[in-house]
């Protein structure tokens, strides 16, 4: 270890009701994306740190479980007031490791509140049902109950709002929740650990344990973890989704996207250019609700790529600490270098490079920086459609009618979410229908769920039956129990070897 490295900040796990130092000796380097610099030590857990934080999970487990709801809904309450008056400094700390601009990352932090207020409303939520006299003197009661130990696992680019999408419906519904964030920018889930500790969550119902590969291996084979939630690309997705449900668990896994735009052509240009800039260089394009293919249909192409060139020249890159930035820089040296070469890709797959971020001034520094580019006539098969890039770069397919557009969505792989602009409601309705996509924006461009209703693609952007926080988030974090009861005169007992039915 070199001596830069010993001074560098540590970061651990939040064990009980405190971080604590990693014993497994292993670490990776948390990076500060604007200047290039490596600004911390993550420690990375092995399997004795996750067998220690699941015992403690499961032994504080049962006391929460049987906490009244009234006092579990206080303790939201309590959680949502102090992540409220920590917004600034949950945005700054993802800022610093992530890259994104602070303004950015308050919204984030604000849609991850809207989770908090949703779980605050738990003793309604969790309000079973009752039949009366389903069969004489019968009544049968349907009650929601916690699994114990379930874990949450999530990805760099939301670290504070993802995390929100999960524990505070968790533990609301009775479970102790283990989260297992990102490695690249772990701070922000050990300032929400501390800000449930002081709103009252007990020890052990919250716990943050940091790593990679080695700790998710872990969680997914112990015994103890009854349920994961995981976001993240597709192919560890799958690989969660298939492990954790042969072992046994319950599974919601969020994979990976590539959203489209399409953009008929009676739209506003000037509106859909403001929303495919916006939607497509927010965050850097490290959104998994980014668009990142513009499908315009038949005239509209032109003049629509001359609106959104005009903007793109008027986006301001730079350090997101800085207020003026408007884009900040990407995770990392290798993801941005991985983003730039689809740029050289689509060349060779014969797409034309509209504008090329590589010539960005803010690519001259250390720092983790690529400007905004954009591709015109990609087409399926090539690689910068095939995959997802994530990071900022837009792509325009030129198609004749809404069918090739609806034909070219419904056959890709990935179905997060999609928008279509136009001024013709019928249209928009009919493509409502049609399209084969779990989130579909209508002159909206990122539509994600407010937090009452449910977040969740289709195809390889989800595995698993439920979505994400929302009523189906209650669903996924308890399991049905249904109690049939009678209280007869033992006087009218008597042996019956019929199969029960209702008389
Ligand atoms: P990632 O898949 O690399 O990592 C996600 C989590 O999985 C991290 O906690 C990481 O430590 C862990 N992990 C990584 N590789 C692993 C492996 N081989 N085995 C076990 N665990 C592993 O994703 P990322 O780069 O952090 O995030 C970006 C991806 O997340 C993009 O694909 C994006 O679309 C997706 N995403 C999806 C949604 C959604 O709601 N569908 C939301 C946000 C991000």
């Amino acid at each position: 270890m070199t001596t830069a490295e010993t001074e560098l900040k540590k970061i651990s796990h939040f064990m009980g009701a405190t971080t604590v130092p990693s014993t497994s000796g292993r670490s990776g380097m948390v990076w500060n994306p604007a200047t290039g610099q490596p600004q911390a030590q993550v420690a990375y857990a092995g399997a004795e740190e996750v067998d220690a934080v699941v015992a403690a999970a499961k032994a504080a487990w049962p006391a929460w479980r049987d906490t009244a709801l009234s006092r579990r809904s206080e303790i939201l309450f309590r959680l949502r007031e102090l992540v409220d008056q920590n917004r600034r400094r949950i945005a700054e700390a993802i800022t610093l490791e992530h890259g994104k601009t602070v303004s950015d990352a308050m919204g984030e932090v604000a849609r991850g509140l809207e989770c908090i207020e949703f779980a605050c409303g738990i003793p309604t939520l969790l309000k079973g049902e009752f039949s009366e006299q389903v069969s004489r003197g019968v009544d049968v009661l349907q009650i929601r109950q916690a699994h114990g130990v379930v874990v949450g696992i999530t990805p760099f680019n939301f670290p504070a709002m993802v995390p929100m999408w999960m524990f505070p419906n968790a533990i609301a519904c009775g479970n102790a929740f283990i989260l297992k964030p990102s490695e690249r920018d772990p701070s922000a889930s050990l300032i929400l650990a501390e800000l449930a500790h002081r709103a009252g969550v007990p020890d052990g119902i919250f716990s943050v344990i940091q790593g990679d590969r080695v700790a998710v291996d872990s969680l997914l084979h112990h015994p103890d973890v009854k349920a994961i939630s995981f976001v993240g690309s597709t192919p560890v997705a799958k690989y969660i989704y298939e492990t954790g449900t042969k072992n046994g668990k319950r599974v919601q896994a969020l994979g990976g996207a590539k959203n489209h735009m399409v953009v008929l052509p009676d739209a506003d240009i000037g509106m859909a250019a403001d929303a495919a800039v916006s939607a497509a260089f927010g965050s850097a394009g490290e959104r998994c609700m980014a668009i990142s293919v513009l499908v315009a249909v038949d005239s509209i192409a032109d003049p629509l790529i001359a609106a959104i060139r005009e903007r793109m020249t008027k986006i301001k890159v730079g350090p997101g600490l800085d207020d003026t930035s408007e884009m900040g820089p990407l995770i990392s040296r290798e993801h941005r270098d991985r983003v730039a070469n689809y740029i050289d890709s689509a060349t060779a797959d014969g797409a034309t490079v509209t504008v090329d971020g590589r010539e960005h001034p803010a690519t001259a520094g250390n720092g983790f920086f690529l400007g905004t580019s954009l591709l015109d006539n990609v087409r399926p098969g090539m690689s910068c459609y095939d995959d997802e890039i994530f990071g900022p770069v837009l792509s325009v397919a030129r198609v004749k009618t809404y069918e090739d557009a609806l034909h070219m969505i419904n056959s890709n792989p990935f179905a997060n979410g999609v928008a279509i602009f136009t001024r013709d409601g019928g249209a928009a309705r009919q493509f409502q229908t049609e399209v084969e996509v779990g989130m579909v924006g209508v002159n909206v461009p990122i539509p994600v769920p407010v937090a009452y209703h449910s977040f969740g693609g289709w195809k390889s952007s989800l595995f698993g039956d439920l979505h994400m926080y929302g009523p189906e988030g209650i669903t996924f974090y308890t399991r049905n129990k249904v109690i049939t009861s009678r209280w007869p005169d033992p006087a009218t007992s008597a042996v019956n070897l019929g199969f029960p039915h209702a008389r």
